[in-house]
């Protein structure tokens, strides 16, 4: 194992010693292989670098309780890439391929992995881009398929600190847009937003409906968990909200583990302070707890001190599950070495 500070990791790029890389040409992709050239060299007129022809995935490998390499669930990574690929004009690398190309670069970078207990873990990236020069607007010939790992510390150091997020005065995703796949573009039209709510003391922006303006979607790469006063686990429904896994564990758990109701649908914006908690998931961080969102001077308080206890339940079941310590559903981890 690599000897790192693992505790005071922070969320940022760090070269591993190895990368996946496939290359679609002529109609097919190659087999691809690793390498531990992180560099890429490629035409000015890539058809990445002029419209934007790209996506990615997010998820990470750990190590469990009893010392195995582990990920979660990278079947669902795989089938989201292939959506995503599919609605950029992009050739969908194949879905084991990509389980197989993920375990391939986990387990050459096995030094890399965090040890169990410390609240890290090595965040897999894989992405995809239109690699070939192309100047008229349309899809790119040739594509690179990649997958690097980084190792990141734990996302609550020094304790959960509950958010302060603003409804954002920009939006996100075009109704019919492409908010529902995990395309770059998304968060590059999301950077002037976030850039302006932390000016603003506001840690997250949460966006409503483009369309209507009326209804709660998610944050720039979190979607939201909100329970009602009677213990019910509420998540928005919207086409234009990405279909994040670990949101999607989670309305499992809360089912079946902890035996809750559940229930996606729309949720207004002047409902929001009929909730007793709200939470933000994705991969990073599981659940980070908003403590308040502001509403255009209206402020909706969950509580600043500590996660909500449904919340918390839900985010120790979960996690139990991925450290190996709660038995996880059939499926779910995925064993690297
Ligand atoms: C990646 C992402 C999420 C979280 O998805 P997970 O699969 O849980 O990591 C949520 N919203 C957006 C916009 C994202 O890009």
């Amino acid at each position: 194992m690599k000897d790192l500070d693992w505790g005071n990791l922070g969320f940022a790029y760090q070269k591993t010693d190895y990368r996946f890389v496939a290359r679609y040409k002529d109609g097919a992709w190659d087999e691809g292989r690793l390498t531990t050239d992180e560099s890429i060299t490629m035409n000015e007129s890539a058809c990445v670098l002029q419209y934007a022809q790209t996506c990615f995935e997010g998820l990470k490998a750990y190590r469990t309780k009893d010392g195995h390499i582990v990920c979660f669930r990278p079947d669902l990574n795989a089938a989201r890439m292939a959506d995503s690929c599919r609605r950029m004009i992009m050739p969908v690398f194949p879905e084991d391929k990509f389980v197989d190309a993920v375990v391939q670069t986990v387990r050459a970078n096995a030094d890399w992995v965090p040890p169990f207990g410390s609240g890290a873990t090595l965040y897999v990236r894989p992405f995809m881009f239109g690699a070939d020069p192309i100047l008229g607007v349309k899809p790119a010939n040739e594509f690179e398929f990649r997958i690097f790992c980084t190792p990141v510390g734990p996302y609550f150091k020094g304790g959960v600190k509950p958010l302060t997020v603003r409804i954002s005065d920009y939006d996100r995703a075009a109704p019919r847009g492409t908010g529902h796949i995990k395309a770059g573009l998304n968060y590059a039209m999301s950077l002037y937003a976030i850039v302006d709510a932390h000016e603003q003391g506001y840690d997250e922006n949460m966006y409503p409906d483009a369309g209507t303006r009326t209804y709660l979607e998610e944050t720039g790469g979190a979607n939201i968990l909100l329970i009602t006063k009677d213990g019910k686990v509420v998540t928005p429904k919207s086409d234009s909200i990405l279909p994040s896994i670990t949101r999607r564990s989670l309305m499992f758990v809360a089912k079946e583990y902890l035996g809750l109701e559940v229930e996606e649908r729309k949720v207004r914006i002047d409902e929001l302070d009929q909730f007793a908690e709200c939470g933000l998931c994705g991969t990073a961080a599981v659940i980070s707890p908003v403590g308040k969102i502001v509403d255009h001077g209206r402020e909706i308080c969950y509580g600043m001190d500590k996660m909500g206890p449904i919340t918390e339940k839900l985010y120790k079941t979960l996690v139990g599950i991925q450290m190996g310590e709660i038995e996880a559903p059939e499926g779910w981890i995925k064993r690297i070495d």
